[in-house]
């Protein structure tokens, strides 16, 4: 397994075309999925594995942006729960997967990672569209901008 440096990590580069806020310490992106419109993901700006490895204080000023996303979200497509996840263990560069889940979505009550349940036509259809998931791109970052301390540098 070949490892993961600074020079070879994708999440040391932001992808510009989903990125919804930043600062200069972390970054938030809208992940474009049909099966969970909504989806966002925050990535500390440095390339660093643990939570463990930040201070106390950096630590929270991680957690309060994870938990102004997950507000956001909620707002934004009113889901049935909210998962959140650090795993890094294919890219070791601290991020959090914000999540909103159904009770009918693909993967439910499962990890969205896991195999699917049940067939992709269950979802929420008035969320999953293209144009839909524009709007809901656009209301997260709205709320992202009004509620964060920051706006984007
Ligand atoms: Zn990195």
């Amino acid at each position: 397994m070949t490892t993961i440096t600074a020079t070879t990590c994708p999440l040391c580069s932001p992808d510009l075309a989903s990125l919804i806020w930043q600062d200069g310490f972390c970054h938030v992106i809208f992940v474009d999925d049909a099966n969970y419109p909504g989806f966002c993901r925050v990535i500390l700006n440095t390339h660093i594995k643990e939570m463990t490895d930040l201070s106390p204080a950096d630590r929270t000023r991680l957690l309060n942006v994870v938990f102004a996303v997950e507000a956001a979200v909620r707002e934004a497509v009113q889901p049935d729960k909210i998962n959140l996840a650090s795993l890094g263990n294919v890219v070791p560069h601290l991020h959090w997967h914000v999540i909103p889940r159904w009770q009918d979505d693909v993967n439910f009550p499962d990890a969205i990672w896991a195999q699917a349940r049940r067939p992709a036509a269950n979802q929420h259809h008035e969320q999953s569209g293209k144009s839909a998931r524009e709007r809901i791109k656009q209301q997260i970052q709205q709320h992202l901008l009004s509620t964060l301390a920051t706006t984007l540098e």
